[in-house]
């Protein structure tokens, strides 16, 4: 990617973890820069430590997303994330199918979760530590 990061920052995957990606679809998924988002170390450690990764996504799911993420290619990476998120909220809403629309709902609370955490101001994403001390 090349692209130079604040000093204490690393970038998040929200599609995680990588080996529960295996999939053309999945890996084409996981890949969308749009998904992938700069996030302070303190902050990338709580949500790693408080959110547990769901399955990867089914196919139409992974399609809709990819198909969605690509769209914001040219879109800094923090608001692509969250313009994906809010998409996907929309269209779970129109889904027919009640189990679609059920797991696009769990993703869409699964990526929304995670962007919460990501922009997080640092001294309260540190204070989730010092409680645990
Ligand atoms: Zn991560």
């Amino acid at each position: 990617m090349g692209e130079r990061l604040p000093e204490n920052y690393s970038l998040h995957h929200l599609n995680y973890r990588r080996r529960s990606f295996t999939t053309k679809l999945q890996k084409a998924l996981r890949c969308q820069s749009g998904l992938i988002v700069p996030c302070h170390d303190v902050n990338h450690r709580l949500l790693h430590w408080r959110i547990r990764p769901l399955d990867a996504p089914s196919n139409w799911l992974c399609k809709t997303l990819t198909d969605i993420a690509v769209e914001q290619k040219n879109i800094e990476r923090l608001q692509a994330a969250f313009n994906v998120t809010d998409e996907l909220g929309t269209i779970a809403e129109e889904l027919r199918s009640p189990e679609r629309a059920q797991e696009a709902l769990r993703y869409h609370s699964y990526l929304f979760e995670q962007l919460e955490i990501v922009t997080m101001p640092v001294a309260e994403a540190r204070s989730f530590f010092s409680e645990v001390a």
